[in-house]
């Protein structure tokens, strides 16, 4: 994989926000060499939005991207699919303000995406590589990338729910091992919470067909995915939201406790200080890079 990719064919797909509940057709086209992942919103002539860290917006319970007042809400799903799949081009139709939940996963954007096909561009791909180790905190939470010849990610949560407690996942994403691994793990909340996250307009469009609902026991529609599912969706939104460094990245990053304000963060911090990176295409000797990998609620 060391040559840009985009996708083969248009694919479409609709749903409903998560937070918003409002409806929404999703399409999915390819993209020529450099023009990264850019969201346009057909109920607003196309406005374009670049899937860019200069456009972070409003970040609590997913991460939402805004370019002159026009919002694109839960983006960290389908960026992490592209990401894990290799996807650097696309250009992603959708008609309202929220991207669907489909079922709280990547795995349905990852089924589109291979529906689709990846076409090879002819372009190099450049890496985003880290030269000089950065490491955020914020009370007990922390996110770190460190420099390192390949993409890792490791995780480690701790909730205070007999289910959840204390989670840390590795994986290594090539040969597959993102969709296998990452991509089917869901989202969850907690019920007890859900009535004043509604009241702050939050989780609207939640049901028990696209996200793990959890009471204070245990879980309202089993069977998980994964016994380690929960730690396993902060991956998956954390490689979400470091897409939104444009680029691949060559090295390793660390989380614990951390959510989409710090993952996003750490791409602003990244994006601010040229010292921490520099642009480099793969050495051909080197190994192809690889995601290794080792809470909040509705992550
Ligand atoms: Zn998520």
């Amino acid at each position: 994989m060391t040559h840009e990719q985009t996708i083969r064919d248009a694919v479409c797909c609709t749903g409903f926000g998560l937070h918003s509940g409002a409806p929404v057709i999703l399409r999915i086209l390819p993209a020529s060499a450099g023009t990264g992942i850019v969201f346009r919103r057909t109920d607003l002539e196309g406005f374009p939005v670049e899937a860019s860290g200069r456009n972070v917006a409003r970040v609590s319970y997913a991460t939402s991207l805004m370019k002159k007042g026009v919002l694109i809400s839960t983006t960290e799903h389908l960026l992490s699919a592209f990401i894990g799949l290799g996807i650097d081009n696309a250009i992603v139709e959708l008609d309202n303000l929220e991207l669907p939940i489909l079922d709280g996963s990547a795995r349905p954007f990852v089924e589109m995406i291979q529906q689709a096909g990846i076409r090879k561009q002819r372009k190099p791909r450049a890496y985003l590589r880290i030269v000089r180790q950065l490491e955020l905190r914020e009370g007990d939470k922390f996110i770190a990338v460190y420099p390192a010849d390949s993409y890792s990610v490791s995780y480690s949560i701790n909730f205070p729910h007999p289910l959840i407690g204390k989670q840390s996942f590795g994986v290594r994403l090539t040969n597959g091992a993102f969709c296998r691994e990452i991509a089917p793990a869901r989202t969850f909340g907690f019920l007890h919470e859900a009535d004043a996250m509604r009241q702050q307009g939050l989780i609207r469009g939640a049901s028990l067909e696209n996200a793990i609902v959890l009471n204070r026991e245990e879980v309202l529609n089993p069977p998980l995915r994964f016994s380690d599912e929960f730690v396993r969706h902060k991956v998956l939104d954390l490689i979400g939201d470091l897409a939104l460094l444009g680029k691949q990245i060559l090295g390793s990053v660390v989380a614990d406790r951390a959510g989409h304000a710090m993952h996003t963060a750490l791409v602003s911090r990244i994006l601010r200080d040229q010292s921490y990176w520099k642009q480099t295409a793969l050495d051909d000797r080197a190994p192809e890079p690889e995601l290794a990998a080792a809470g909040s609620v509705w992550a």
